[in-house]
Formats: C-alpha cells, sequence, structure tokens
C-alpha cells in the first residue's frame, strides 16, 4: 500500500549499533523524511537523523496548507493544468500526473493518522491560493506544516524499527563506483535512548546504509533574507553533487512576495492563504498596485507579485517607500478562525493587523531545482534516493504552484515503497583515526563567511539578476571556497571512507556543524550561480534584467554534475497553456 505501512513492526533493537547499518537511513526530519520512513516496509531496519530535533524543520513552519484536488467541483486535471502553468514550461507531466493523481490517497492517510485538518459544515475545508483556479488548499488554522509532522513524528517514535538519531550531522555521502553505501555523520546524541546521557563532544563515524534517502530540505539560507529556518543549507544538494549525482534546475529560486519587514524581527512568512481569502497589497499611496503588472493582481503566481514589488519600489524611487498587505476587507472573524498564529506573531513584533497594514518585503522561499530523481525518487546513483525539497522530480518546473510542496514530500515519499536496497552492507574500511591539529584561524573565517555569503547572493542573484552581477559573486564565492579548503579544519575533516579524526575537547557538535554548512552554502552558491548564469533568458522564479523575456530555446532544464553544466531536454512542451497532455 502507498500509505505509510501499518504492519507491527518487526522488534528491532533500538539500542542497536549504528555501526552495524541499517537498511535504510534516511537523513532529514521533516515531512518528506518522516512520511518516508514510515512508508517503508515495517521489517526493514531503519535510521532517521536529523541535525536539530525532530521539532525543527520547514515543514513544522508550513502555514498555507496543502494542496489536493478532492472538492466536488475539481478534478486532477485542473490540478495538473495550474501546476503546469505555475511551473513554466519546465514541468515534467509525468510526475505532475503523478503528484495530483495521489494526492487523495495522502490526505486519507494523513487523516487516518490523525492530522485535524479545519473543517465546514462536517466537510473538509478548503481555501484559495494563487494560481489555484478552485479552492483545493486543506489547511489547519495557520499551523498546516505542525499539525502534519508533529503526528508523523508521534508514528514515527512509536515504530520498532525506526531509530532516530537528533542532534546528527551528516557530513558526506558515502559512494563507491557511483553506488551509495552509507553516509559519514557526526553525531552527539541519540533520541530514542533517553536513558543514556547525551554525548558531549562529537563523533565522526562511517555508517553503512543498503540505501541513502535525502530528505534534508531547502536551502534558504544562501539568501539573507529568507523565510526558512536556520538549517534550511542546501545540505543534501551539495553532499549529493560532491558525490557526483547529477543535480538540475538550481537556477530556480521562489521568492515569497510577504514576509515580515520588521526591523530586528525574522523574514516571518505571512501565507498565500491571507491573500487567498482576500487581503490586498498596497504600496504608501494606498493603491493596488500589483494589477498594474498582472492583471490577477494580488493572486498573480509568486514570481510575480514579488517581482513587482521589488520594481515597484524601484520606480517609486520615494525614500522609506515600503509596501504592506492589507487585512481590512477581511471580515475579522475568519481572520482569527484562519490566522491565529500570524495574529500572534505580528502582535509580538508590535503590530495590531485588525487596525493596521503588515509591513511585507519578498524573501527566497521554496528551492524548485535539487537532486535529479525519477519516477521511484531515485537519484543518478544507485541506492541513492531524494524526496522533499531537495528533490527535482519536475513537479514544479521553473516556479513551485502553492502548497503543491508538502504534497510532493507525502506523495514521493510513497514512492519509496519500490527502493531497492543494495545485496549486502558494505564493510565500513579499517580507518585511521589521526588526531586533528588546529590553528585559531577557522572559526573566526566560517563565522565571516556564513554571515556574508547570504548577503552576497542576496545582493547579486536575488530578485533580479544580471551577467556581471552573477560574475561579480562567482569569482569571490571561488575565492573564498579555496580559503575554505585550506583552512586547517577543512584539511583534517577531509576523510575518506572508514577514516575518522580525535577531536580536541574544545570542538563541539556545533562547530563541526557550522563547518559542514559552510560548505554546503558555499558549494550551493557557487551551483546556483552557474546555473543562473548559463539561462540567457528569464523563467519562472529565474528573472535577467539583461534577458527579461521567456525564449523557447531554452525550454530545457539546466543540469550539472561535477564541473559540467549542460541543457537536457524537457519532457514537456508546454509554453503558458498552449499544450497540456491529455490523461
Ligand atoms: C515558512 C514556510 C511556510 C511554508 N508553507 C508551506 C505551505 O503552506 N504549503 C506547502 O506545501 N509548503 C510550504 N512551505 C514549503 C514546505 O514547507 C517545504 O518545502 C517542505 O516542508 C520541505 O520538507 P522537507 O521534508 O523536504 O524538508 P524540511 O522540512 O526542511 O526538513 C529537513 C530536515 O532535514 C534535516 N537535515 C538537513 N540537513 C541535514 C544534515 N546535513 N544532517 C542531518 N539532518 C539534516 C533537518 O534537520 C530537517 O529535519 C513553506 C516553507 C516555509 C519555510
Amino acid at each position: 500500500m502507498a500509505n505509510p505501512s501499518s504492519q507491527a513492526a518487526s522488534g528491532y533493537s533500538t539500542s542497536a549499533n549504528s555501526a552495524e547499518g541499517f537498511d535504510v537511513l534516511v537523513v532529514g526530519g521533516g515531512a518528506a523524511g518522516l512520511y518516508s520512513a514510515l512508508c517503508l516496509p515495517a521489517h526493514f531496519r531503519v535510521a532517521l537523523v536529523t541535525k536539530d530535533n525532530l521539532t525543527i524543520s520547514a515543514s513544522d513552519w508550513a502555514q498555507g496548507g496543502i494542496a489536493a484536488a478532492i472538492a466536488p467541483d475539481d478534478s486532477p486535471q485542473l490540478h495538473v493544468a495550474d501546476t503546469l502553468r505555475a511551473g513554466a514550461g519546465l514541468c515534467e507531466p509525468d510526475a505532475v500526473k503523478l503528484l495530483v493523481e495521489e494526492a487523495r490517497t495522502c490526505i486519507e492517510a494523513l487523516l487516518d493518522l490523525g492530522v485535524a485538518f479545519d473543517r465546514s459544515n462536517q466537510q473538509l475545508a478548503m481555501t484559495l491560493e494563487a494560481a489555484h483556479s478552485r479552492k483545493r488548499v486543506l489547511h489547519a488554522a495557520d499551523t498546516t506544516g505542525h499539525a502534519i509532522v508533529s503526528t508523523l513524528a508521534q508514528q514515527v517514535l512509536k515504530r520498532k524499527n525506526i531509530q532516530v538519531f537528533s542532534q546528527t550531522f551528516v557530513l558526506d555521502l558515502w559512494v563507491d563506483d557511483e553506488i551509495c553505501r552509507g553516509v559519514c555523520l557526526s553525531r552527539s546524541q541519540l533520541e530514542n535512548q533517553p536513558e543514556k546521557e547525551p554525548l558531549t563532544s562529537p563523533q565522526i563515524q562511517w555508517v553503512p546504509a543498503r540505501a541513502v534517502v535525502l530528505a534534508t530540505g531547502g536551502g534558504g539560507q544562501v539568501f539573507s533574507q529568507t523565510t526558512n529556518p536556520a538549517a534550511s543549507t542546501g545540505d543534501g544538494v551539495a553532499m549529493a553533487w560532491r558525490a557526483g549525482a547529477q543535480v538540475r534546475d538550481l537556477e530556480f529560486f521562489q521568492f515569497h512576495p510577504t514576509a515580515l519587514s520588521k526591523p530586528g524581527a525574522p523574514r516571518f512568512l505571512i501565507s498565500e492563504a491571507v491573500r487567498g481569502e482576500g487581503a490586498h497589497l498596497l504600496d504608501n499611496q494606498g493603491d493596488r498596485f500589483v494589477f498594474d503588472y498582472h492583471s490577477d493582481g494580488e493572486l498573480a503566481p509568486r514570481d510575480v507579485v514579488s517581482r513587482a514589488i521589488f520594481l515597484h519600489l524601484q520606480k517609486e524611487e520615494v525614500p522609506g517607500n515600503r509596501v504592506w498587505l492589507d487585512l481590512s476587507s477581511i471580515d475579522p472573524e475568519r481572520i482569527r478562525y484562519r490566522f491565529p498564529n500570524i495574529i500572534r506573531v505580528c502582535k509580538h513584533w508590535g503590530i495590531d493587523l485588525f487596525t493596521e497594514p503588515i509591513p511585507v518585503t519578498p524573501a527566497a522561499h521554496y528551492w524548485m531545482g535539487g537532486i535529479t530523481c525519477d519516477l521511484h525518487s531515485q537519484t543518478t546513483i544507485a541506492h541513492l534516493y531524494a524526496v522533499g525539497e531537495n528533490a527535482s522530480t519536475g513537479v514544479h518546473g521553473a516556479n513551485r504552484l502553492a502548497s503543491n510542496s508538502l504534497l510532493e514530500c507525502l506523495v514521493y515519499g510513497a514512492q519509496l515503497k519500490h527502493i531497492q536496497l543494495a545485496s549486502q552492507l558494505a564493510v565500513v574500511p579499517s580507518g585511521i583515526a589521526h588526531a586533528l591539529s588546529l590553528s585559531d584561524d577557522w572559526l573566526k573565517a566560517l563565522t565571516y563567511w556564513r554571515s556574508q555569503l547570504p548577503q552576497l547572493i542576496w545582493q547579486n542573484a536575488g530578485i533580479c539578476r544580471q551577467q556581471s552581477l552573477l560574475d561579480e559573486a562567482r569569482a569571490q564565492v571561488s575565492q573564498w571556497q579555496r580559503q575554505f579548503d585550506d583552512l586547517s579544519i577543512s584539511q583534517a575533516l577531509r576523510l575518506k571512507p572508514g577514516q575518522t579524526v580525535e577531536l580536541p575537547d574544545r570542538i563541539t557538535g556545533n562547530h563541526i556543524r557550522l563547518w559542514g554548512e559552510v560548505r554546503n552554502l558555499l558549494a550551493i552558491a557557487a551551483l546556483i550561480l552557474k546555473s543562473a548564469a548559463f539561462r540567457s533568458e528569464s523563467r519562472g522564479g529565474h528573472y535577467r534584467r539583461d534577458y527579461p523575456t521567456t525564449d523557447d530555446q531554452w525550454l530545457s532544464h539546466t543540469v550539472v554534475k561535477g564541473d559540467n553544466v549542460t541543457r537536457a531536454a524537457s519532457s514537456n512542451l508546454i509554453v503558458d497553456n498552449r499544450l497540456i497532455p491529455n490523461f
């Protein structure tokens, strides 16, 4: 069955030693990782690894909801058509078809597991979001992601065949001859063994697995303005690329138009559902200016609305000009019912959204590109799978339709029922543990890049891009990468399978994580810049000032493998809804 397996757990001991290995090792505890782990056959011995605790992920932050064409006036065909239109010609039709056709099964599975979606007169309540032609977004107030993830996490923790490792950072994949054999990780604590003391200093281990699933989420932290949590550092994409997997369409980043813009506040997302319920975007003059850029106004696709804000603010050239989201046209009772969390967060930052508009700004939100996968979530490396935001299944094309991403985590997690395990576990080569001798330069350098790199990428490869700025950033990032490689800590942590390193007491798990995240952020920054410079047109989430139009010659994916960037044919020849596949 496509749903989380309900077979009795097979009785594996949760205290098994991770060095013995696993049938499947899932990296990530968001919606994709949790649902994938639950959908694997219950007789598999599974490890689920997260770098924070199970409660922290972008999935947990998802507000608006999850799309599913299950209302009587809706159909999978309409959902396909909307998804393809948003994807601006680069969606893979078979992948989209699977996504929308499996939606009902996945929603039923969530209901069976106990996810309490909002209801209206006993029926599941649905709302409208931008670029959807029907009300098809299911929600649980404005904390839909939390409702889903907490339910899935409870199920995972109940399963005896799944061992959860939290505060555990996966540094790299272990790949030999294009076959994935396991991972290298830095581990501080075992969640399923509360009786054990957390390990104080990190241990670096090679853990064999007969298959690995990457579910590490997005990479919004590569931009200084982002709605993503701190953990979204593109680790899965960077690791897969380093291991030789093909990655695809990395230039396509969705910028959400409405993140809270208040000095000192994080870029908290003001869900699109707020505009779906009727909120207006206003400039300082009180004009609904988005209609000057698109006939759908506030409900135009996200990239259009984000660019409208960006360009409008530049055009106005009024110092201090701002953009506001005004909820005064929505019934206050409706606001209280639908957006309790947004009310709470705005209040915390001194905004009473019942009496004043919310100051908003665009921010990096969702990465459409990722690790190339087929319909079974298989990457181009044997026994390596990718699910969720770090995967490129082709369902989002050049721009994601709102609320399709949680759905993708579930539908493509369920495809792991087809997972192919290696015939046997690899034996970890007996490695040499060498002592780490460190000069003091590394921490300052890592901290500097962690703060400066996102500023650079936001300024040079954000909402509006152009060749000169992309080239400038590429030169800077390559220089930082060379300096990173020369650090004493980088040389010590460049390990071959089986090799470990004895860490001095002053090195904590957080230091290893910082090193790993900066390495991954530099890698994905370079990949985004390379892909954005390669695509000399504008499409979906990728806008070039120097090539402002969409060019049919570019109806192809950007694929990167190693240092090579090339085009790969898209099986989709749809331009702005002119051709929609029959099914
Ligand atoms: C504020 C916000 C609101 C959103 N609202 C919606 C919405 O309403 N509807 C919708 O469909 N989508 C929404 N999205 C997008 C959606 O939430 C994400 O695309 C989706 O949740 C991604 O799920 P995931 O499981 O792939 O990754 P995540 O949920 O980000 O989980 C990633 C996991 O990987 C782990 N991890 C990462 N790297 C490592 C490593 N190196 N080692 C070990 N563990 C690692 C992390 O600890 C985490 O557990 C929203 C996103 C944001 C940020």
